[in-house]
């Protein structure tokens, strides 16, 4: 097994949630730093800050809650950009805990060796925008590696649900509506969380007042379920 280093890679961890990982009982592992800068961002102290403790310091915080938690979540900022993320997914499945993994899904290299290492068992994958305005989104120009992302888990039997973060200035009826035909043009099948963004929170951009402008769930379809949150 690779050496797990002493790089300060992540920003903090939260001790225990009930919401971040159906059914376990687990807790939050915030990687500093992501290589996109979308401008509905709910963290950009973790986005722009720099981490403080180590993967070590995750691997002796688990040991202290190993019989009180049964899953660990590794979010961020963007994760699968560490180089500490492969041997310590490996050291915390060694541990006996089940991880989820939150991504943007910029890193379809470092996720198709965790996935051939099955050493994740269940993922959230963020689908931000189509091609057209995934960099006005994102800051990033990082729809093929994403749309890469996709395509391999498809393929792959572990579970994953994607994610869209609705806001009304950047989401249309129309352009959702696309999004969903995107999805169904890869033959996807599964949860599809839309997300209402949050008011009067300090994100990156500058958006405007988000208004709820249509309700998502009914483009369900018999494959995809669109569920909002
Ligand atoms: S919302 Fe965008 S900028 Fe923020 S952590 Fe996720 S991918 Fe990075």
């Amino acid at each position: 097994m690779k050496k797990i280093r002493k790089t300060n890679s992540i920003f903090s961890i939260t001790p225990f949630t009930l919401l971040d990982y159906p059914d376990k009982l687990a807790c939050i592992v915030w990687f500093a730093g992501c290589n996109m800068r979308c401008i509905y961002c709910y963290n950009p102290d973790i986005v722009l800050g720099k981490g403080r403790l180590s993967a070590p310091d995750v691997i002796t915080f688990l040991h202290s809650r190993r019989l009180l938690l049964d899953g660990v979540v590794l979010s961020g900022g963007e994760c699968t950009m560490h180089k500490d993320i492969i041997p310590l997914v490996a050291e915390i499945k060694r541990m006996g805990f089940s991880v989820k993994l939150d991504t943007n899904g910029s890193m379809p290299g470092v996720l198709k060796k965790l996935l051939d290492a099955q050493l994740i068992d269940a993922i959230a994958l963020d689908f931000k925008a189509l091609p057209g305005n995934y960099e006005m989104v994102t800051g990033a120009d990082l729809f093929r590696p994403f749309a890469e992302s996709l395509s391999l888990l498809i393929q792959s039997d572990i579970p994953f649900e994607v994610r869209t973060t609705l806001h009304s200035d950047l989401i249309s009826v129309d352009y959702f509506q696309q999004m969903m035909s995107y999805l169904q043009s890869k033959h996807y099948k599964g949860d599809y969380f839309i997300q209402q963004f949050r008011n009067n929170v300090p994100v990156l951009g500058q958006l405007n007042y988000s208004l709820p402008e249509f309700d998502a769930s009914r483009f369900s379809t018999s494959e995809i379920r669109v569920l909002v949150r």
